[in-house]
């Protein structure tokens, strides 16, 4: 497809799904049909040849939307609502257009930087403390974006077990224990599993009408008095803001100072109410999250952003980065660091190889094979990576953009011969 017929199928794809949403009260909310419906109407295999676009869309309304559950539908009261916008949608077919594939800075700085300060915007917003900001006080704060809340959960009972680690040494794991209510979303207990925390560790308080479902302070404080007696450890509280079975309230004020005096991490999901509390009516639901070392809310709840997009702020982030960076060969680069490297031979479309340094010179071809990636990328013409085999600097090649043709092929080729040729006139 080209670009014309991309501009063409676009505004046919954007009329189709503006019909879906002018027709969107037509259909069942719920979809109606039988597990398994929809190999009886598809073919056992991929078809061979393409079909046109209209043929799709028929496809589409016949075959896909009677199996779809219309989230986006005004009588949709279940759950949670996982609501975007049509400002939401255009804006994922931008990103979608753009497939920025963004792990580290250098691979779209844009999409670093952007997702650094809409957090800050986005935490100044909810009225979060500045610790909680990449640009507080401290230096140390930020947020990061999530696919969702389990996972936002995942990475801060994490970051919380490898800290209590470092300093209670690693055997202790299983004495580690976590406390939340019974109300709290199961992803808790999900990622204990993930997190090692023995299953017998997970306290899981029990909660009623007469606290309003809320977690009660005396029991948190009776249990963990009760943990500390029996030689365990203590070591992090969930609360929640807006429980998922009826949207209850967490005290976090008190629990903040709990956490505090036993050295625990505290977290504070607010994955469905976490957007209302940027209404002023409605923000003392999280006074006193500064007494949180984390707080997570999913913008693709309540805050019009499409699936998925779960937001999670932490007061100090390199207890998340000790806990979860990893820092391979491939992804360093010159806003990271560079090391030596060796050639392997072509196997798919990833081609490795170095430049060989003059005969007088060869203990530098690490040195010479960094100066050269370093010279063809800020040549902005093109875009390599490198990795290290055998402890030798090695240039990684890849191809397979789908508008890459020959001529993008020999056009790398001789970028590469002249700045391989300029570097070797120093030597
Ligand atoms: N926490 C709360 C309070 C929730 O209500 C939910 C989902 O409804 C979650 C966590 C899990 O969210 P996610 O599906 O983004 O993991």
């Amino acid at each position: 497809m080209d670009a014309e017929q991309l501009r063409e199928y676009g505004h046919r794809m954007v009329d189709f799904i503006a019909d879906y949403y002018k027709s969107i009260e037509s259909f069942p909310v719920l979809s109606q049909v039988k597990p398994g419906y929809l190999a009886e109407l598809l073919p056992e295999s991929a078809p061979n040849d393409p079909e046109c676009l209209q043929d799709v869309f028929d496809d589409i309304l016949q075959k896909i939307i009677p199996g779809i559950t219309h989230w986006q539908s005004p009588d949709y009261f279940a759950y949670f609502p996982s609501n975007s916008s049509t400002a939401g949608f255009l804006g994922e077919m931008l990103s979608a257009g753009f497939n920025i594939v963004g792990f580290s800075w250098v691979t779209s700085p844009a999409a670093t930087e952007l997702e650094v300060i809409v957090l800050d915007w986005l935490a100044k917003m909810l009225k979060l403390p500045n610790q909680f900001l990449s640009t507080g006080p401290s230096g140390k704060g930020g947020g990061v974006i999530q696919g969702t809340a389990s996972e936002a959960i995942l990475v801060v009972l994490l970051a919380a077990r490898d800290k209590i680690l470092r300093k209670v040494g690693k055997k202790s794991l299983e004495k580690l224990v976590v406390y939340a209510s019974d109300q709290t979303h199961s992803a808790l207990q999900k990622a204990c599993q993930i997190a090692g925390i023995f299953p017998e560790n997970l306290r899981v308080l029990k909660t009623d009408l007469t606290s309003n479902y809320a977690l009660s302070l005396e029991v948190v404080s009776e249990a963990i008095s009760s943990d500390l007696s029996a030689g365990l450890i203590p070591f992090f509280i969930c609360a929640t803001v807006g429980t998922t079975s009826s949207a209850a309230v967490d005290p976090i004020s008190e629990l903040g100072k709990i956490a505090k005096a036993f050295n625990m991490w505290f977290h504070i999901d607010a994955a469905y109410a976490g957007s209302a509390c940027i209404c002023p009516e409605y923000r003392h639901y999280i006074d006193g999250v500064e007494g949180a070392d984390s707080f997570g809310m999913n913008a693709h709840k309540w805050f019009l952003t499409n699936f998925d997009c779960s937001v999670l702020w932490v007061q100090d982030r390199s207890d998340l980065i000790q806990s979860l960076s990893t820092n391979p060969e491939y992804l360093k680069n010159k806003a990271s660091l560079f090391f030596p490297s060796v050639v392997a031979p072509r196997t798919f479309s990833l081609v490795c190889f170095r430049l060989i340094p003059p005969p007088n010179d060869q203990d530098n071809g690490y040195k010479l094979n960094h100066s050269l990636l370093d010279a063809v990328n800020s040549s902005g013409k093109i875009f390599l990576s490198h990795t290290v085999l055998s402890g030798n600097f090695i240039l990684r090649f890849a191809v397979g953009a789908p508008l890459t043709e020959d001529r993008h092929i020999k056009t790398a080729w001789q970028v590469l011969q002249e700045q391989a040729t300029t570097l070797l006139k120093d030597y």
